[in-house]
């Protein structure tokens, strides 16, 4: 099973000396391939090592070349990319808002990247992608990629950095938070194929199906809703915009209030009608 998220007992700029100890520490599986992923739930992790030309670093931010097109011995650009296999998964991580967990490798340039080895930089969010022609003049696909993190200094290393372990926990618990809720989100998404819960439309895009996961109870102060399945709907971003606005609310037989219809459901996922009542309260205005 493919492992989102931060690895327990790895800690951000811990150094590996080869990608055979990246693999046994269980940040980056493939010992080859740049990009760990599939095609349908996204890319858990990459290696940045110097591969592809046109990658650029700014340590806070990557631009990241995909992979394919590439003569096997003289490693020169000589077909196009495609959105396939880890281009797509990187992409799949883009739409589903889950982390990509980045290692630098000495091979590739930069003043972020280790002088031997490989660093673990942390978690890295796909902010967007898209189609160009790279310095060889084949098209690649690039990634931007945004850490959470400050820009990291090579090889630092709970010894010598006292405030560090700090950093890290505050952190973890930030990351751990969101993968949950990403996971959580997810599957009522699949449970519904990523329809929409009111008007029915799935939104296909190249990289797979795109859906929104809007909470009925907010989750932040003062309004703590729980981050449950029954407290999530799989809404299409024109309805969760509407929703979270309140241009329409939902009754306790789920009956639509300001829209015409009935919410669609599904036999496993439940909807907690407390939650129904407030939104309706607080952002309806009444019942
Ligand atoms: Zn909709």
């Amino acid at each position: 099973m493919r492992k989102f998220g931060d690895i327990n007992n790895v800690f951000l700029g811990q150094h590996f000396k080869d990608r055979s100890e990246l693999r046994n520490a269980g940040v980056h599986t493939p010992t080859q391939a740049g990009i760990s992923g599939s095609e349908k739930v996204g890319a858990e992790s990459i290696v940045l090592s110097g591969g592809y030309e046109d990658d650029e670093d700014h340590g806070h931010h990557l631009i990241y070349t995909g992979q394919g097109g590439r003569d096997d011995k003289t490693l020169k650009q000589v077909e196009d990319q495609k959105l396939i296999r880890g281009n797509l998964a990187l992409a799949r991580s883009k739409i589903n808002g889950s982390p990509v967990r980045v290692t630098r490798g000495h091979k590739h340039k930069g003043k972020y990247s280790p002088k031997s080895g490989y660093t673990y930089s942390g978690l890295f969010y796909v902010e967007d992608y898209w189609q160009e022609r790279g310095k060889s003049g084949f098209l690649v696909w690039r990634f931007r990629l945004v850490s959470e993190d400050l820009p990291l200094v090579h090889v630092a290393t709970k010894e010598d950095s006292p405030s560090y372990e700090g950093i890290v926990a505050r952190k973890e618990a930030l990351v751990q938070k969101q993968v949950r809720d990403s996971s959580i989100a997810h599957m009522v998404k699949e449970k519904h194929k990523h329809r929409c819960q009111v008007c029915g439309v799935a939104l296909e895009t190249k990289a797979g199906f795109y859906a929104e996961a809007a909470h009925i109870k907010p989750l932040g102060a003062p309004h703590n809703g729980p981050d449950i399945e029954s407290n999530i709907l799989c809404l299409c971003p024109n309805h969760h915009v509407l929703f979270d606005n309140g241009a329409f609310s939902i009754n306790d037989d789920l009956s639509l209030l300001g829209l015409p219809g009935k919410l669609r459901t599904h036999k496993n996922h439940e909807i907690n009608l407390s939650c129904l009542k407030y939104h309706r309260e607080h952002y309806h205005g009444g019942v």
